[in-house]
C-alpha cells in the first residue's frame, strides 16, 4: 500500500512538472507571437504587401544613432539598397546631421513617436502630441513630413489605431522580425529570415537601442547582417524597396 501511495505521489509530481512545462511553452508561444510577429495587432495595418514580384522592404527602428546609423548607411550604400528608417523625434533632434544623411542617401524617414513610450498608456491628446512632436521635429530637420507610423513595441489597439489613422498616418508593422536586439550572430539572423522570406515582406531591424532601451545598444550584428542578407536575397531574385515604393507596387 505504501509503495502504491508513493508511486501515486511520484506520478502526481511528474504530471505537475509536465503541466508546468506545457504552461510555460504556451506562454512562450503566445509571447513570441506577439513580440516576434505582432500577429495580434496586425488587423488594419500594413505588415506585408501583396505584390506581383519579389519585393522586400528593410526597415530600421529607434534611430538615428550617432554610433550605429552611419555604419548601417555605409553597408546599405555598398549593397546599393534603399531602406526605411522609423525614427524617434528625440533622436532626430539630437542627431540632425545623421537624419539628413539618411535622407540624402535616398532612404525614407518615417515616424516612430517622439520618446518611444508605449502608446496604450496614453490619453488620446497625449498620444497625438507624441506623434505630432516627432512629425514636427522630422519636418524641421529634414523637410520631410512622414506619412507612415510604427508604434513602439507594436503595442496598440483599435482606439489607438483609429486616432493614428485620423492623423493621416498608415500604420506599418512587420512580417519578419530579425530579432537583432536579442540575437547574437548575423548568420543566425540571416538564416532565420531566409527560411521564412516571402514576396512583399517587411523586415524589422534596429539601428539604435538595446534589449530595454531605445538608445545605445550594440547593433554590430545588424550591421553585419546587411551585406550577407542582401547578397542572398538578391541571388534569389529579390529587389529591395522602401515602404512608399512597396505600397505603390501593391495590388489594390
Ligand atoms: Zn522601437
Amino acid at each position: 500500500m505504501c509503495n502504491e501511495r508513493a508511486m501515486k505521489n511520484i506520478l502526481k509530481k511528474i504530471s505537475l512538472v509536465f503541466l508546468g512545462i506545457a504552461v510555460l511553452a504556451a506562454a512562450f508561444f503566445v509571447i513570441s507571437l506577439f513580440f516576434d510577429e505582432a500577429v495580434f495587432v496586425r488587423k488594419g495595418t500594413l505588415y506585408r504587401a501583396k505584390v506581383p514580384e519579389k519585393l522586400v522592404a528593410l526597415t530600421f527602428d529607434d534611430g538615428p544613432s550617432p554610433e550605429w546609423t552611419p555604419k548601417v548607411l555605409d553597408e546599405l550604400k555598398e549593397a546599393q539598397v534603399k531602406a526605411t528608417f522609423f525614427m524617434l523625434g528625440d533622436h532626430v533632434r539630437r542627431y540632425p546631421e545623421i537624419a539628413r544623411r539618411v535622407l540624402a542617401e535616398g532612404h525614407e524617414i518615417e515616424n516612430h513617436t517622439y520618446d518611444h513610450h508605449v502608446l496604450i498608456y496614453y490619453k488620446m491628446d497625449e498620444l497625438e502630441k507624441e506623434i505630432k512632436d516627432a512629425q514636427d521635429t522630422i519636418k524641421d530637420v529634414t523637410g520631410v513630413v512622414p506619412r507612415y507610423f510604427r508604434p513602439p513595441k507594436a503595442w496598440l489597439f483599435s482606439r489607438e489605431k483609429k486616432k493614428i489613422e485620423e492623423m493621416g498616418y498608415r500604420i506599418v508593422l512587420w512580417s519578419l522580425n530579425s530579432k537583432d536586439w536579442v540575437t547574437f550572430h548575423d548568420k543566425q539572423i540571416t538564416a532565420y529570415i531566409l527560411k521564412r522570406i516571402q514576396p512583399g515582406d517587411i523586415i524589422l531591424f534596429h539601428d539604435s537601442g538595446g534589449v530595454f532601451t531605445a538608445e545605445g545598444g550594440n547593433r554590430k550584428q545588424t550591421v553585419k547582417t546587411i551585406p550577407r542578407l542582401v547578397k542572398k536575397l538578391k541571388e534569389r531574385g529579390y529587389r529591395f524597396v522602401t515602404i512608399n515604393e512597396l505600397m505603390s507596387e501593391q495590388h489594390p
